[in-house]
């Protein structure tokens, strides 16, 4: 019965026999159907891949289904551990029904992730291997440090943080911009058992004070200011007023520690208050760079983290130690093929989760080369991603499609003038790639050399779900194909029936794995309430899937964001993803409004190609490309040109606020100030008519 939709896997081998005919697709020819192809990696990539075939795959996955205990026992063993973990590996339950919802992995097992990410590596020979390089803003600014030095900034930080009363399970609080700082401060956090919580540095003072009363940390780290782009934003006078509403609400921050960021603002124009404000630099340097490590249980907690808030008031998800690194080094490695000899860049912000599991805890575990980058993609022009990679040779590139859409909308030449030879894996994580970018970025960014692991996962999933194994499978663009090892993700109807073979639903898990979030932090009813109790005996994602009739699984968006017209229900994804494959559209979000006739009608915001005009023709030519691509019923009753979209600061397209200004609701917008640019407001809301 567990093996269910293994078995439904088990075409993939014999569908890869056919795999030679295919072989002029990998050549970018266009193609006729979005879905109905294959491309398959290269022998080469394939022999040399951690998992080179569909049948390696399987035998590893259902060994993981069968036996997770042992299955990743054997990861786990590849990391320190003082004590080893009790008799019973892991214990659950994921059914409402049956009590509490409650999760627990290598109960009993004492570690440290700071020590196996950095002293592990070092004492394994990789102390002077470059650990971190550094991009600034400004191209040719940089720096580099080995996993020796990393170790030493840490262990000064840790220092400190201890002499002025950190203690183990106290919350620390990190708003800080893409500078080394930013890692180096999680990891002091977790060498001495401090509990980390990374606010993105670019939330308004509200949200980071929302944020700083929930979780009531002894110490703020931020920096006085950052250049992004071409805007400077100071960080100190959000951190100050943050900390001045939260005294409002009996919530008194004690430390501010403050680096100074020189290449943005000097000390002297920094704001200050003294007694509470301490210079980064005037007291760390001062202490030892060694520092003893508190050894904590597996289940104590590492980090909270809020979720991006694209649905609403985002969750402060919590996760734990020894699962959380076992899984988090075990998809990096098998999801991008790691290898030793690999530069890893993931332009995620620490701030989300994407850079807490693979920026800062999957690679370093794996003693991986990370870039590190301070600066915007599209600075001092849409080729500074291409430069990066060149200069430090990456080979491993991992990105968002709102990146991809947005490089992609300013012209090839771009990307072209760059060599890019270094890359053999890309990435993709937060939103479904629409097989136009997808397409795009595999043909033009990697050449079509490159298998894309388009990474489905989540904030309370600590790590990969669903993702391409590069070198195990064929890969369909747009499709995040396969679970990783251990997720048993199922496909259920409204009354949370499983539903087999080719069908579309709810996205929920069966089982545990071992990077789940144990709670939402202080609030452990609504972490059963939100995700365990619509479909009881699952953790349902609040996402919606397609399986197609190989197994492939397509994810289609958030179920609130489903689009019922006649009777048909339809994903977001797959409109949008028509539209983008127009090629003179950059960009498209779709929402349902009321319809006298079909229930509910689709309304399209559309953002253009640089440069194109809007036209009625246009209009006229996106609506039948959709017509085409998926049917009559599908096709938008209405677009509304946009010259940008709301994005949450992660890059996700906010469909919430778009239903309010598609439905002429435009004073229940409600709480706008998470939005990257709240200025796009305003800007379609007059564009309506046109
Ligand atoms: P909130 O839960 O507060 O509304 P959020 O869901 O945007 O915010 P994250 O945890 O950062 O917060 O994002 C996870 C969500 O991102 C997933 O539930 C899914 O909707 C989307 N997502 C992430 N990766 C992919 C992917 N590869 N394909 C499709 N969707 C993805
Ligand atoms: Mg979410």
């Amino acid at each position: 019965d567990k093996l269910r939709h293994v078995d439904s896997m088990t075409t993939l081998p014999s569908r890869a026999g056919k795999i030679p005919k295919l072989n002029a697709l990998i050549l970018g020819e266009a193609l006729a159907s979005e879905e109905d192809h294959l491309i398959i990696p290269s022998q080469d990539f394939s022999e040399q891949a951690h998992v080179s075939s569909p049948a390696e795959y399987l035998e590893m996955y259902r060994r993981s289904i069968e036996d997770p205990a042992g299955f990743w026992s054997d990861f786990a063993s590849q990391f320190y551990w003082k004590e080893k973990w009790g008799q019973t590996v892991y214990s659950e339950n994921l059914d409402i029904r049956k009590g509490s919802i409650n999760i627990e992995w290598f109960k009993g097992g004492i570690t440290n992730i700071c020590y196996n990410c950095l002293d592990a590596n070092i004492a394994a020979g990789h102390g002077e291997k470059i650990a971190i390089y550094w991009e600034g803003n400004e191209p040719g600014v940089d720096a580099t440090l080995t996993y020796k030095q990393l170790l030493q900034r840490v262990c000064q930080l840790a220092n400190y943080l201890r002499d002025v009363g950190v203690k183990k399970g106290d919350a620390v609080l990190i708003y800080l911009p893409m500078l080394m700082e930013l890692p180096i401060a999680m990891l002091a956090c977790a060498r001495i058992g401090a509990v980390h919580s990374v606010v993105f540095a670019g939330f308004s003072s509200e949200s980071l004070a929302q944020r700083i009363i929930d979780c009531k940390p002894k110490i703020v780290i931020t920096c006085n200011a950052v250049q992004r782009g071409s805007k400077t934003i100071y960080l100190k006078d959000i951190v100050d007023a943050a900390i001045a509403e939260s005294v409002r609400n009996e919530t008194a921050v004690d430390i501010c520690l403050t680096y100074e960021n020189v290449s943005a603002l000097k000390k002297e124009s920094t704001k200050w208050v003294e007694g509470r404000d301490t210079w980064w630099q005037d007291v760390i340097p001062k202490y030892s760079d060694t520092c003893d490590l508190e050894w904590v249980d597996a289940e104590d907690p590492l980090f909270l983290l809020y979720t991006s808030g694209s649905t609403g008031k985002p969750k402060g998800v919590l996760h734990t130690t020894g699962g959380y690194m076992v899984y988090t080094a075990t998809t990096f490695k098998f999801a991008f093929d790691y290898k030793p000899s690999d530069v890893y860049w993931c332009t995620a912000d620490c701030g989300w989760i994407t850079g807490h599991s693979y920026v800062t805890y999957g690679p370093l575990l794996n003693g991986a080369t990370v870039i590190v980058f301070e600066g915007a993609p599209n600075y001092p022009d849409p080729g500074r991603c291409w430069e990066i990679v060149d200069k430090y040779k990456v080979s491993i590139f991992y990105t968002a499609p709102t990146l991809v859409r947005s490089l992609m909308r300013e012209g090839n030449e771009h990307v072209t003038r760059y060599s890019r030879k270094s890359l053999r894996v890309l990435g993709s994580v937060g939103e479904p790639i629409n097989p136009s970018a997808w397409r795009w970025f595999f043909n033009l960014v990697g050449d079509s050399r490159c298998p894309i692991s388009d990474t489905w996962w989540q904030t309370e999933t600590g790590g990969f779900m669903i993702t391409p194994l590069p070198g195990a499978w064929p890969q369909k663009p747009g499709s995040a194909t396969f679970p990783f090892f251990g997720i048993q993700p199922v496909v259920v109807d409204e009354k949370g029936k499983e539903i087999e073979g080719e069908c579309s639903g709810y996205l929920c898990v069966k089982s545990s794995w071992p990077g789940a979030f144990r709670t939402l932090y202080g609030d452990h009813e609504r972490y059963e309430t939100t995700y365990f109790s619509a479909f009881p005996g699952y953790y349902f994602s609040g996402d919606g899937c397609n399986r197609d009739k190989d197994g492939y699984i397509w994810l289609t968006g958030r179920v609130d964001d489903v689009i019922n017209v006649s009777g048909h229900r339809i994903g977001t994804a797959e409109v949008e993803s028509a539209l983008v494959s127009h090629p003179q559209c950059a960009e498209a979000a779709v929402v349902g409004v009321e319809h006298e006739v079909k229930g509910q009608g689709i309304y399209a915001f559309v953002t253009l190609v640089e440069g194109v005009p809007y036209s009625d023709d246009l209009r006229k030519s996106l609506i039948m490309t959709v017509r085409k691509q998926i049917g009559a019923f599908a096709a938008p009753d209405k677009i509304h040109w946009a010259p940008g979209l709301p994005k949450t600061r992660s890059g996700k397209i906010m469909r919430r606020i778009l239903r309010k200004i598609a439905s002429k609701q435009l004073d229940e917008l409600g709480d706008i100030s998470t939005l990257a640019d709240p200025g796009v407001v305003e800007e379609l809301i007059s564009l309506a008519d046109s």
